[in-house]
Formats: structure tokens, sequence, C-alpha cells
């Protein structure tokens, strides 16, 4: 078994691809999320993802960042301007993404994370939203897609497969846990107002989460398309 440091690190330009790739897929897919929220919640998710991305566009049009921890951190203020209950939950799960890269007390460096400190900030975004949104896994959220792509990473880096492989990986987890919680009925955030309305639909904070993945994935192929289809 290969040890995580001995693992290929991600590309150098992670950071910027990771977030175009974000931006681009949500971005993509905002009707088919909103209309998963339409059915299965109150409706203002493809709202709150678009102005997120709207948010992030016109940040980068001022203030093109220096390197991973930049990048992902304007893609944490971007979310943290938005409302509703994604808005602050992907803004904190996004500062402790964040955390995964390096930067030496100088700010001079701010270089990719390597695959095991993406897959432990992950599990830190994670923690950060079951804190503050007090969901299980099995509730119906985004927690739902998130819990077993952070498992799945870190049993492929531990295993030492290569980037793409153990991001490949985290992204099919979370899809076919995303996809899963058409069968659940949600506890928490406005979709547990609904019930049982919401048995049959994806839980769209969950196959926003997925699609994150699917992003990180892209990115450590050096950019490349994420499979949007299943949403809807
Ligand atoms: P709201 O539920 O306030 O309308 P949004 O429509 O912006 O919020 O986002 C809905 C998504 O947020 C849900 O699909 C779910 O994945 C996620 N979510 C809602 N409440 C919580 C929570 N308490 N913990 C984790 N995720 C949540
Ligand atoms: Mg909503």
């Amino acid at each position: 078994m290969t040890s995580p440091e001995e693992t290929s690190p991600l590309p150098d330009d992670f950071g910027r691809t990771f977030v175009d790739a974000t931006a681009r897929t949500l971005g993509g897919s905002a009707d088919a999320l909103g209309d998963l929220d339409r059915r299965a919640g109150d409706g203002d998710f493809g709202a709150n993802v678009r102005t997120a991305m709207k948010n992030l566009a016109a940040a980068l049009e001022t203030d093109e960042p220096a390197g991973y921890r930049e990048w992902v951190t304007a893609m944490s203020r971007a979310w943290l301007g938005v409302g509703g209950t994604s808005g602050p939950l992907f803004g904190m799960f996004f500062r402790d993404l964040a955390k995964a890269g390096y930067q030496d007390t100088e700010g001079q460096q701010d270089t990719a994370p390597t695959p095991a400190s993406f897959a432990e900030a992950l599990a830190a975004g994670q923690a950060v939203i079951q804190k503050y949104g007090e969901a299980e896994v099995g509730d119906k959220t985004m927690v739902d897609a998130l819990a077993p792509a952070v498992t799945a990473l870190r049993e492929a880096v531990a295993a030492g497969q290569d980037p793409v492989a153990a991001l490949t990986a985290a992204e099919q987890a979370a899809v076919t846990a995303a996809q899963e919680t058409a069968g659940t009925t949600a506890r928490r955030g406005r979709a547990s107002y609904v019930g049982e309305a919401a048995q049959g639909v994806i839980d769209p904070g969950a196959a926003a989460m997925a699609l994150v993945l699917g992003a990180a994935r892209a990115a450590a192929e050096g950019g490349g398309a994420v499979e949007t289809d299943w949403i809807g």
C-alpha cells in the first residue's frame, strides 16, 4: 500500500479548473436543480445557484485568483452572499475545501492540494455542514452525497490510486447516493415541510454536491465534461 504522501499531486492549475468546472456545471444545471427544489422543496434553489455563480463571475472580473486557495475562497464567498439554507452551507463547505491547498505564511505560494489533503478538507467541509445544518446521512440533503464521496476518496487514496481514479470513485459514490435520495423523505430544510410529496424526487442539494465532485474529477483530468443528464 502506498502512503498518501507518495500519490501523485493534482495539476498545478487545479484550483482554476475546479472552480471553472464547478461554475459551468452548476450554472448549466441551475434550471434542472431549481425544478427538483420546486417538486421537493420551496423552489428557490435554482435562483440561489444562479446568484452564487453570478457573484463568482463578478468577483473574478475584478480580481484574478493567484492559486488554489484563492480560487476556492472566491467560490466560498460567492455562496456566502446567497440566501436560503444552501448559501451559507456551501459557503462554509468551500471555505474548508480551500484549506486543502498549501499556502506559505507570506501568501506567496498557493499550490494545489494532494488528493489526500483534498479528502481531509472534504471531510472538514462535511463536518461543518453537519455542525450548522444538523443533518445526518439519510435526511435527504447534500450530506447524503458528500459523506460517501469522502469515504470513497479516502479509501482510494489509501489504496494508492492515482488522482483521476480516486476522484472518479468519489464522483461515482456521490452521484449514486444523490440518485438514491429520490427514495428518501427529507427531515431537514424546506423539503421537510412537503414530506412524502418529495418521494421520487432527487434532493437538489445532493445533486449539486455530486456535480461539485464531478467538477473536481474533471479538473484532475485537466478539464473535461461533467455528466449532468441524470438530474433530469
Ligand atoms: P432551503 O431549504 O432553505 O430552501 P435551498 O433551496 O437553498 O434551501 O437549498 C436546498 C438544499 O439545501 C437541499 O436540497 C438540501 O440538500 C440542502 N439543505 C437544506 N437544509 C439542510 C441542512 N439542515 N443540512 C444540510 N443540507 C441542507
Ligand atoms: Mg429551497
